[in-house]
């Protein structure tokens, strides 16, 4: 990497952060692209986040990738919001304008509509009922995503329903508790894992998969391990899945796009670099 006075600066804040597949992603295609620029991971305390993030603006860095825990403070912090970012209420993407003004984007629903695009093409999110397991930060984003895309009816499955209530609530969707998780996944048209069960170490999430349509597709947002037990679970059942990591590339291309002004590069395979980095 070259780096001069004139490089363009962005990176990636979050806490912890060192596991992030972020700086791999965006500094291979800075080199393939040759800019003149570099990607760097920040890890503040949560108490500092704000200020940090305050003391950014005016331009020296172009933008911040936003992940746990600060979505929804990056959000709060901005000066302007796109409408998708108020619908998820989190923000993954601060774009440091050199007015001193700060806009908040969430390309979350992008990366995530882009992995049923890219892994299961003939997929139409218009087509039938989509039912969103979880009710944090990623699960809001992906219901605020699926009825963008005209999804006819979203439904949210909740260990915690109350939290799954709220969501319903504000977005129009439908909740419902784990326990009704079968009637939930009667006619789906595909199923979204968005609960961090199944992270390595984690516990699997325990939902009769057998209930939903042969025709559904089961998506998981858990990319460690890129095979989920959940995932696992649905191709045993001949159903067509969906990965986590491709979610995490499509959020990247247009946070890549804010930040440096032009879409990355083709020619790198940076799927094949984050398998390696996860050693898979
Ligand atoms: P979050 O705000 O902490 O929400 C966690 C959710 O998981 C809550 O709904 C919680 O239920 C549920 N949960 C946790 N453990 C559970 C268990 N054992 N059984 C059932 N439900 C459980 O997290 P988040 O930001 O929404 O992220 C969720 C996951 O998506 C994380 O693994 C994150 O890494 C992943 N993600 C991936 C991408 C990507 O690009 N691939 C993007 C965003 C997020 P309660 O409400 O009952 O506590």
């Amino acid at each position: 990497m070259s780096l001069s006075g004139a490089s363009r600066v962005a990176g990636v804040i979050g806490r912890p952060i060192i596991h992030s597949m972020s700086p791999i992603l965006h500094n291979a295609w800075l080199a393939a692209a040759g800019i003149d620029g570099v990607y760097v991971p920040f890890s503040v305390e949560s108490e500092r986040f704000e200020a940090f993030a305050l003391s950014l603006r005016g331009g020296s860095v172009a933008g911040l990738n936003v992940t746990l825990p600060f979505k929804g403070m990056a959000l709060a912090l901005a000066d302007e919001a796109s409408p998708r970012a108020r619908m998820a209420e989190a923000a993954n993407v601060l774009v440091f304008r050199p007015d001193g003004t700060i806009l908040a984007d969430n390309t979350d629903g992008l990366g995530l509509l882009g992995a049923f695009a890219e892994q299961t093409p003939d997929f139409d999110p218009k087509a039938g009922p989509v039912v969103i397991l979880g009710a944090g930060g990623g699960a809001r984003g992906a219901v605020a995503a699926f009825i963008e895309a005209g999804a006819p009816e979203v439904r949210i499955v909740n260990r915690t329903v109350e939290r799954a209530q709220v969501i319903a609530d504000a977005l129009g969707a439908k909740a419902y508790a784990m326990t009704q998780a079968a009637a939930a996944f009667d006619g789906a048209n595909a199923v979204v894992n968005a609960t961090s069960a199944g992270l390595s170490g984690a516990g699997a999430l325990d939902v009769p998969l057998t209930a939903t349509p042969t025709t559904a597709i089961v998506m998981d947002m858990v990319y460690k391990p890129l095979l989920t037990p959940f995932l696992s679970q649905a191709q045993a059942l001949g159903r067509r899945t969906v990965d986590g990591l491709a979610m995490l590339i499509g959020q990247a291309v247009p946070s890549f796009e804010a930040f440096y002004g032009q879409a990355p590069p083709a020619s790198v395979d940076v799927r094949a670099l984050a398998l390696k980095a996860l050693e898979l």
